[in-house]
């Protein structure tokens, strides 16, 4: 009997030494006695509340002589459930697949507003929109740049497993403030076409396209007025073409390689000016995926809509 009350006591021991030497409290809502407090190990202990280690040691200490079973099994269950408590990152690079380009083609998805706009499904809300990134990030669909997918297509060069393209129209300030960090949030980056006479009011202003920009988004043209192509001269269309082009070069310090036309509307003339002009995509709002050998200066989208069920945003993707 007294051995076992030795052996009792000497695991007693060694359990308190081990959890006082491996972990260190934050000085987290102290006020909260039993409450779950995140434990981190001594290295990344830090001092930014004002608090010394030292002294977080001590306002923890009586607690853990009560309490150092019940501790050392909370750091056990804290450690196991850590990795699925973990936010959705990036992927990790060196885990993606190379592909030739899949057979049955590439949906580039096209959005506009990420917002909730009563009877107008040109909006899809926060909510819905959150909900199809996660869905595709968890199904491990890979968004590409714009050069990966161009490159892609001109020279077969090959993409991640699962690729997708996403494109959003007219440069709606919603797609900085509440469509960027869902993207980010889920390791996806996109392409924005703007209309540069609408930058800032209510649309995206030029601080936060370069922000865009310099996170490895892409920015396109949508023309300088946002008027149909299809009506206009020859001089106005390469009017709309060219000044928007140039704007975006020099206000953002980047090449601009794509057009998307305004309400998809084009003609043979819009055609000829974007090889004057060095584009070297164009979108349009014809419905389909992205086919290798497909003509690169008329290239299909899905629409994704307000509204539409998660269920039928999923049939979108092979
Ligand atoms: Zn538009």
């Amino acid at each position: 009997m007294k051995k076992i009350s030795t052996l009792a006591f000497v695991i007693f021991i060694v359990t308190f030494l081990f959890s006082a030497v491996i972990f260190t409290p934050q000085p987290v809502k102290l006020g909260v006695t039993q409450a779950p407090i995140y434990f981190k190990p001594r290295l990344t202990q830090t001092t930014s509340t004002g608090c010394s280690p030292t002294q977080i040691k001590t306002e923890y200490g009586s607690r853990f002589l009560t309490n150092d079973i019940a501790f050392f099994k909370f750091s056990v269950w804290t450690a196991m459930i850590a990795p699925s408590s973990r936010p959705l990152t990036t992927k990790d690079k060196t885990e993606t697949k190379m592909i030739k380009f899949p057979e049955e083609g590439i949906p580039v998805l096209m959005y506009h507003s990420i917002s909730t706009i009563p009877g107008n499904t040109l909006g899809v809300p926060v909510k819905e929109f959150t909900e199809e990134m996660e869905w595709l990030h968890r199904q491990n669909y890979h968004s590409l740049s714009l050069e990966e997918f161009y490159q892609a297509l001109a020279n077969k060069t090959p993409v991640p497993d699962k690729p997708i393209l996403l494109t959003f129209d007219d440069g709606y300030s919603d797609n900085y403030t509440k469509a960027w960090p869902i993207l980010r949030q889920n390791g996806f980056k996109a392409t924005f076409f703007v209309t540069t006479n609408s930058i800032g009011s209510g649309m995206m202003n030029w601080d936060q396209l370069g922000d865009l920009a310099r996170e490895g988004n892409t920015i396109g043209s949508h023309t300088v007025h946002h008027l149909d192509l299809a009506t206009l001269s020859y001089k106005q269309q390469e009017n709309e073409l060219n000044i928007s082009k140039q704007e975006l070069v020099n206000r953002l310090d980047i090449s601009v390689q794509a057009l998307c036309f305004p309400s998809g509307r084009y003609n043979k003339t819009t055609l000829e000016l974007m090889s004057k002009l060095g584009y070297k995509l164009g979108f349009t709002t014809v419905p389909g995926k992205v086919h290798l050998g497909d003509d690169l200066l008329t290239l299909k989208r899905v629409r994704i809509s307000g509204g539409m069920p998660l269920a039928s945003f999923q049939k979108q993707f092979p």
